[in-house]
């Protein structure tokens, strides 16, 4: 099926994703209708239409499916009821069964490592009593993570030793939580996938990713030998990954590089904040593939447009610095319009190329 260009393309989600996304929609002549719960997102400002409606409100997702000819989503903490809710009226990709793997810890983990993939020791904790067995069986030191609605390393808690239990499990409010074992990596690196309706698969080189306080800080193009050939094995896992997913639109999966190997850490059934290197560094942008995919179109090449790229993201107050950022004629700016500068808060972000 295509879904051709006028056609009205409806975004889940109002944050900065869904912003990029419709930009890139736009200039392939969609137009895009954005449902989000704020009374002013970040995505509706960039959109021909906005209905503001509560994550779980059913019939208010229903009739905002009734509006669009194709669906996605750019948010992923949406309950199975009302994304069937907005299936039932209009083609929604990526298909919810992969957000139903990708919002949950450990299924998303057991699904990787049923494919062949690798994931660091982990073990589902439910109860005080379970952490202590798990560290038991993972040791320390490790990582104890709620299982959902976890970001940016938000309900996370490093246990160094069996003493910091108590902590953790305080630090997770005892929420249904995942143990792992603590990788000590070279690297951090995304394998960006995009998969047509037809079945035709596309990655972008894969970015060397810092993060800072559990926050990406950067993304950089080439990321380096130890990257590049941990990437080269994981790509073939992502193609399975996708493949089992029936996947459409693009997929981000992290990875620890660790002696060599891809070691999984997470999926993200989306576009993806180390991937927005892809709109000036690539020939086609993450977000351009993903509305391709969604709408049934050719995907666009996903090579290189510069020898080095680098992309930085501008995270509370770094955004104030948009005049010395700007400076620079190299940098490409991207400005999320988000009102208020909260400390941790994506504010935008610049990519540099060469
Ligand atoms: P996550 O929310 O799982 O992406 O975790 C946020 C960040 O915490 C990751 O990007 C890593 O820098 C760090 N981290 C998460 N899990 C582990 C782990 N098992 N071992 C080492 N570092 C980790």
């Amino acid at each position: 099926m295509t879904v051709a260009p006028g056609s009205t393309i409806g975004i889940v989600g109002g944050g900065q994703l869904g912003r990029m996304l419709a930009i890139a929609a736009a200039q392939l002549g969609y137009k895009c209708h954005i449902y989000a719960p704020d009374e002013a997102p970040p995505a509706a400002e960039v959109s021909a239409r906005f209905t503001r409606g509560d994550w779980s409100d059913e019939g208010a997702l229903a009739r905002f499916g009734s509006e669009v000819d194709v669906a996605t989503y750019e948010f992923e903490n949406i309950a199975a009821a009302p994304l069937a809710a907005l299936a039932a009226q209009v083609p929604l990709y990526p298909r919810p069964s992969a957000l139903a793997i990708a919002q949950d810890r450990v299924s998303e983990k057991q699904f990787v490592l049923g494919l062949g993939g690798e994931p660091a020791a982990f073990a589902p904790v439910d109860t005080r009593e379970a952490l202590g067995a798990a560290l038991a069986q993972v040791g320390t030191p490790a990582i104890l993570k709620t299982r959902r609605f976890g970001y940016d390393g938000k309900g996370q808690a490093r246990i160094m030793s069996p003493a910091d239990a108590d902590a953790a499990w305080e630090a997770v409010r005892g929420a249904p939580s995942i143990l792992e074992a603590f990788v000590d990596f070279e690297a951090e690196f995304s394998l960006l996938l995009c998969r047509s309706a037809s079945g035709e698969t596309l990655t972008w080189d894969a970015p060397r990713n810092t993060h800072v306080n559990g926050i990406l800080d950067r993304s950089e193009v080439p990321g380096g030998p130890e990257i590049a050939s941990a990437a080269a094995q994981a790509a073939p896992l992502a193609r399975k990954v996708a493949e089992a997913l029936d996947y459409v639109g693009v997929i981000a999966l992290e990875f620890f590089a660790c002696q060599g190997r891809p070691i999984f850490n997470e999926m993200a059934p989306r576009v993806h904040n180390s991937g927005h290197w892809t709109i000036e560094g690539a020939i086609t942008s993450q977000f351009e593939n993903h509305i391709r995919a969604i709408c049934g179109l050719p995907l666009g090449a996903t090579g290189l447009a510069a020898s080095r790229v680098t992309m930085r993201n501008l995270i509370g107050t770094d955004a104030d610095d948009w005049r010395d950022i700007l400076s620079d004629p190299a940098a490409h700016l991207h400005l999320y319009g988000k009102g208020e500068a909260r400390p941790g808060r994506k504010m935008g972000h610049v990519t540099r190329l060469g």
